[in-house]
């Protein structure tokens, strides 16, 4: 079974000349795995904060002894390219750069093709790491074609499984940067798993239950194939996106050149708490949507439209949202954001219509 799962994970994680591991661990474990195989103790990284996930990263590398030098960014934004090239010029000692591809908090993507030409127009050949948990799978991802050298995964995501397993692809540049790190490790070596995995084992026992998981939906997502999945995560968050525009309202990601595919950060209207919206949408409508964390705590609440979903679904969130914001003392016009959506979505999906 584990054989063919590395192989086909390799196609997700489009990574041709590298590895992919998995591990028996939340997505946080690839990446402490990510870091102590291919880096020394005080070495200097780039890295930038917008969000609560991107800021637990930083949060870890400072506390695995790393010299971080993090660049803040307004949250509702993204990774700053232009921040990251200026950085890179400045000071050639860096030997990782860190971007988060989706900040599930804020609802942001960010450009990792453009990381990848902001390092190559400062000459730099630091390792570039990323966080995929919520991208991979769900939108583009191209390990190889973007130079990435370190990808974080996670099953719970765009896999579509219960949390439990973290991927990790890796470049060949980065396993041999591992060979010679000295960062201590053991349970996330990259060299028992070289060793073991080679033969189809794993140097521990591995979660056989969610392995069987995975070959599930990574048949699922063959079988519908990577473009249209793609697409459809397109088509799910435009529609959201749609709806949420015609309750009058906005997202968190402050320009469409942020807006996530995976998960839309909703503003809540001046005076109204967004945990209250959660907990309505919940209690009342047994409608899990995430709430605010961090710095946007109370004032945002999120759709998730990533994985095993399609539109429908998609229309009984927005629908369940405007019932909760409506209870919670928004002034909503029931059923506009849900009438937008089903609009797009009928064209969308119009026979007629060229785009998968
Ligand atoms: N990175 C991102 C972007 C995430 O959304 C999450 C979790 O939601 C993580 C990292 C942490 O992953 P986990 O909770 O699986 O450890």
């Amino acid at each position: 079974m584990t054989l063919p799962l590395l192989q086909d994970l390799r196609k997700i994680f489009k990574n041709d000349t590298g590895r992919v591991f998995i591990y028996p661990s939340s997505g946080t474990g690839a990446w402490e795995a990510a870091i102590s195989n291919t880096l020394n103790l005080g070495d200097r990284v780039l890295m930038s904060r917008f969000g609560q996930f991107s800021h637990l990263w930083v949060d870890m590398a400072k506390r695995l002894g790393l010299d971080v030098v993090s660049v803040d960014v307004e949250w509702g934004q993204g990774v700053p390219l232009d921040a990251y090239q200026q950085d890179l010029q400045r000071d050639p000692s860096i030997k990782a750069v860190f971007a988060t591809h989706n900040e599930t908090a804020t609802g942001v993507s960010s450009d990792i093709a453009g990381v990848r030409r902001a390092m190559n127009a400062a000459a730099s050949d630091a390792l570039l790491f990323v966080d995929g948990v919520s991208s991979i799978a769900s939108i583009d991802f191209q390990q190889e074609g973007w130079g990435v050298d370190l990808a974080v995964t996670g099953s719970q995501k765009g896999l579509m499984m219960p949390a439990g397993l973290s991927m990790l692809g890796v470049s060949a540049k980065a396993l041999d940067a591992a060979k010679s790190a000295t960062m201590e490790r053991c349970y996330f070596d990259f060299a028992d798993m070289i060793a073991t995995n080679n033969a189809g084992y794993f140097p521990y026992t591995p979660p056989v239950q969610l392995l069987h998981g995975l070959r599930a939906s990574l048949d699922l997502l063959f079988e519908e194939s990577l473009p249209h999945v793609f697409a459809r995560h397109r088509r799910l968050a435009e529609g959201v996106r749609r709806g949420v525009q015609a309750l009058g309202l906005d997202l968190y990601a402050v320009a469409p050149e942020w807006y996530s595919d995976t998960v839309s950060a909703i503003r809540v209207p001046d005076g109204i708490d967004g945990a209250e919206v959660c907990r309505i949408g919940f209690e009342r409508y047994r409608t899990p949507f995430g709430a605010g964390l961090s710095q946007v705590a109370g004032k945002v609440f999120r759709i998730g439209h990533l994985g095993d979903l399609n539109e429908v679904m998609c229309l009984s969130a927005l629908a369940s949202a405007e019932m909760s914001l409506a209870d919670a003392g928004a002034k909503i016009d029931l059923g506009a954001g849900t009438a937008a959506a089903q609009d797009y979505y009928r064209r969308a999906l119009s026979p007629t219509n060229p785009e998968p």
